[in-house]
């Protein structure tokens, strides 16, 4: 119910202490969401082997336990999600992220996938196994299998081409361990806004999932995606057409 991005130039740059490291960026976002209630927690990241992650039924702080048992890699690049059950009870397993394309990609997803049962079938016959009962990991599954018939292997695209078969309601992030440098999202009928820093850029479902960060926002349209780098961000819809988004200073009492 609550969504963070994150991507960073790095923990240290030119031997310089600088940025964030992407946890507790992703942490300190879902916690500020924490208000739109959920019933477990995860996040991803992509550290030096590739994607990790840490998922958990429950409040933040099981999430939060779970990474201190088993620290996660500095990584300045990450997503997080704070779920709400729609299809599937609250388990370790149906939370989010959802892992595919064999441990590269990570998955989380606001939202209703209405028309997963067709899709289901359609990856079923692919050969894909599912490992959760969740429409998010369908709608993940068919990001991958769109992204593996791409020769130019984009994230930005398959995302595209999967918003186009996705129908319901839905914000949708993804980072993929080939792409160590970009979160790539897409919505439709569902919240999503972009913050701007400093070689620091991030997503959220509504801007309390950065604010401790950035004042600095970039509202943007319905049925667009949106690819951040830590230096950029770029808006397109779902035809592929470049579309503006709209920046804004979040005006908000420090106190919160
Ligand atoms: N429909 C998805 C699920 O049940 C996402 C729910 C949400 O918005 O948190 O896992």
């Amino acid at each position: 119910c609550g969504i963070v991005g994150y991507v960073g130039l790095g923990h240290t740059l030119d031997g310089k202490e600088f940025g964030h490291g992407a946890y507790d960026v992703l942490l300190e976002g879902l916690r500020r969401q924490e208000y739109r209630g959920y019933d477990s927690a995860g996040v991803a990241v992509i550290g030096d082997e590739g994607i990790e992650y840490r998922k958990k039924a429950g409040k933040l702080v099981n999430l939060a336990n779970e990474v201190e048992a088993h620290p996660l890699s500095e990584s300045n690049i990450g997503i997080g999600h704070t779920r709400w059950a729609t299809h599937g009870g609250p388990t370790d397993a149906n939370a989010h992220p959802h892992v595919v394309d064999g441990g590269k990609m990570a998955v989380v997803h606001n939202g209703i996938i209405e028309n997963f049962a067709e899709l289901r079938t359609e990856l079923l016959a692919e050969g894909v196994e599912f490992k959760s009962e969740t429409d998010t990991e369908i709608a993940a599954n068919l990001i991958a299998s769109i992204y593996n018939k791409l020769e130019d292997k984009n994230l930005t695209e398959a995302l595209r081409l999967a918003s186009n078969r996705l129908e319901g309601a839905f914000t949708i992030l993804a980072i993929h361990a080939d792409h160590k440098d970009e979160v790539v999202a897409t919505r439709r009928n569902s919240p999503l806004v972009i913050g701007l820093g400093e070689n620091e850029n991030f997503l959220g479902s509504d801007v309390s999932g950065f604010i401790d960060y950035t004042k600095s926002a970039v509202e943007m349209g319905q049925d667009q995606i949106v690819t951040i780098t830590a230096t950029s961000y770029s808006i397109i819809d779902f035809e592929g057409n470049a579309a503006e988004g709209k920046p804004y200073a979040i005006e908000w009492d420090a106190a919160a």
